[in-house]
């Protein structure tokens, strides 16, 4: 991880450029990666943390060339709160996802969101954004976030997709906001689609994007039937099953994976398969 080449431009297709931020972490990967669009005039997507070395980064690989739009795929910290100064630096007005107002019901999980972030517009899905030789469109992809877009590129068979899908983790799914239905919706629209190539915000890029979801779509199937397995032999909080279900996890990422078992039980319980009982989950008689 440490050769990995932060705040250094690298382009990855003949539209994209890509500038690794310095916030590697266990959630984040070797950090969030902003996507610079287009060749004369610019898009930039996920511009991240608001960081003086990556805001330093961004302008330098920008090169003094006109920025249309700053785009954010969804306003996790590690995403939007660069939106501001990029935006005061470069005079472009921020477009993409709805700021978030979190519903207050259940345990509020909102310690990394971003709630400064604020729009000049909001694109809603389907809705798109041109400069010149490029185009993105917003795809709505609710889960991971309820506010989360993707962004497809037509002329590069790109999608940017954020932290819907990610190229070395699985992506967590938190309760309340994060929605495990929303999720795997949004993850069969991907499989509708006929995208070339994934940029995440996280990983390498997806070459075979379908097999891939597809994928993603079986392990949250395999995640949800042994947890519906260790609940048809005992009730069972979340961390008992966490502990069972997830052997030999990094002890840093155990909440986090006890966040998407919390949103399988969410999503059991409202098709009736399973209730709450106590501190503890039973399969529904
Ligand atoms: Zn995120």
């Amino acid at each position: 991880m440490n050769d990995f080449p932060t705040g250094v431009a690298m382009a990855i297709d003949p539209l994209v450029t890509r500038v690794l931020a310095p916030n590697p972490s266990p959630f984040s990967y070797t950090g969030t990666q902003t996507y610079l669009v287009g060749t004369t005039e610019l898009a930039v997507i996920d511009p991240g943390p608001d960081e003086p070395e990556h805001l330093d980064a961004l302008i330098a690989a920008i090169a003094g060339r006109k920025v249309i739009a700053i785009l954010c795929t969804h306003t996790h910290r590690d995403h939007s709160p660069a939106a501001a100064p990029l935006k005061a630096l470069t005079g472009a007005p921020i477009i993409g996802c709805a700021p978030l107002t979190l519903r207050d019901d259940g345990p509020r999980a909102d310690a990394a969101f971003d709630t400064s972030y604020s729009p000049d517009r909001v694109l809603t899905d389907g809705e798109s954004l041109a400069g010149p030789g490029w185009t993105l469109t917003a795809v709505a992809t609710p889960g991971h976030t309820s506010n989360h877009l993707c962004f497809a590129l037509p002329e590069s068979g790109a999608l940017f997709t954020g932290d819907h899908v990610m190229g070395w983790s699985t992506t967590v799914v938190s309760p309340p906001d994060g929605d495990m239905a929303d999720f795997m919706a949004s993850l069969d629209k991907l499989m509708q689609r006929d995208d070339r190539i994934y940029f995440p915000a996280h990983g390498e890029p997806v070459e075979k994007p379908r097999r891939f979801v597809r994928g993603l779509i079986g392990h949250r199937k395999q995640r949800e039937g042994q947890i519906l397995r260790l609940l048809k032999a005992e009730p069972r909080a979340v961390p008992d099953l966490v502990e069972r279900m997830y052997v030999g996890l990094d002890p840093r990422l155990m909440g986090a994976a006890g966040r998407s078992v919390l949103a399988h039980l969410i999503e059991l319980r409202a098709r009736g398969v399973v209730a709450e009982d106590g501190d503890a989950w039973r399969v529904a008689a």
